[in-house]
């Protein structure tokens, strides 16, 4: 991942943390973009210098286009042109469906799937004109299975697979990739708020009997970004301990 820059949405903590961290050490120039953890973001930079590597934070919400423009201007300032975008950034609204408001429905769809193309239509030309460029987006294994108390979110999440395919396609020509990777339930704030008789429930469907560390999650993501996986592309990789055998 030699000075390699990756941007990665949503990355003050959890899964994108975890990301961030992972690609840091291994050589990248990482951008750290937050909506609202400033301090956890600059914790973030701190900890991949204390590793070795560079690191900027970058302010933007993903569903504000010119907000994602500005991080662009950041990124280039420190780094230069983007060689890899981790579209992590999403969020959760549950109700049952028959309770959803339209507004929580929008709020998931905005982030999750808006965050996607305002981020992807940004750096888009970065990461065509990179050697190797590469998108990758954070899906989740509840785009395939569905969720109950999650319309909203599964559908967000199924949304990024047929983006992801058809970006591939359009990115092809220019030697760059896009893929997806659907994690399981991973030990993250997100599910510190699944209450804990549905989290035990869930853990004893995993073949592999725990929740995925954001480490798991991490690794695969630093296969997709690397050059090791220029052959792979439109595909959507599972890392859910076995959820789905
Ligand atoms: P998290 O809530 O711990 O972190 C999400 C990050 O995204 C936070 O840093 C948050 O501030 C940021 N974010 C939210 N809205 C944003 C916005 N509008 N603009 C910029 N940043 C924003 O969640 P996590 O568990 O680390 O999840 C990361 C990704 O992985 C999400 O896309 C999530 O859907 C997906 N995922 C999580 C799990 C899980 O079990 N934790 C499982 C499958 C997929």
């Amino acid at each position: 991942m030699d000075g390699r820059t990756c941007v990665i949405t949503g990355s003050a903590r959890g899964i994108g943390r975890g990301i961030a961290e992972y690609l840091g050490a291994e050589g990248a120039n990482v951008v750290i973009n937050y909506r609202s953890s400033e301090g956890d973001a600059h914790d973030a930079v701190d900890a991949i210098e204390d590793a070795g590597g560079s690191a900027v934070t970058a302010q933007a919400d993903v569903s504000d286009r010119e907000a994602v423009e500005h991080m662009r201007e950041v990124c280039l300032e420190a780094f230069g042109p983007a060689d890899v975008l981790v579209n992590n950034a999403g969020i959760t609204a549950d109700q049952q469906f028959t309770e959803m408001s339209r507004e929580d429905w929008d709020r998931v769809m905005d982030v999750n799937l808006g965050g996607m193309f305002n981020c992807t239509q940004t750096f888009y030309d970065d990461i065509w004109n990179a050697e190797e460029g590469r998108l990758i987006n954070i899906s989740s294994v509840v785009g395939k299975q569905g969720n109950f108390g999650q319309a909203n979110y599964a559908a967000a999440k199924s949304g990024m697979f047929g983006f992801t395919r058809t970006i591939a396609l359009e990115l092809a020509q220019g030697g760059s990739t896009a893929n997806c990777v659907a994690p399981g339930f991973t030990a993250t704030d997100m599910v510190e708020t699944v209450p804990e008789h549905v989290l035990e429930r869930i853990i004893s469907s995993v073949p592999l009997e725990r929740l995925a560390e954001v480490e798991d999650i991490a690794a695969v993501v630093r296969f997709l970004a690397s050059e090791d996986s220029s052959y792979v592309t439109g595909e959507v990789i599972d890392v859910n301990g076995g959820m789905d055998l």
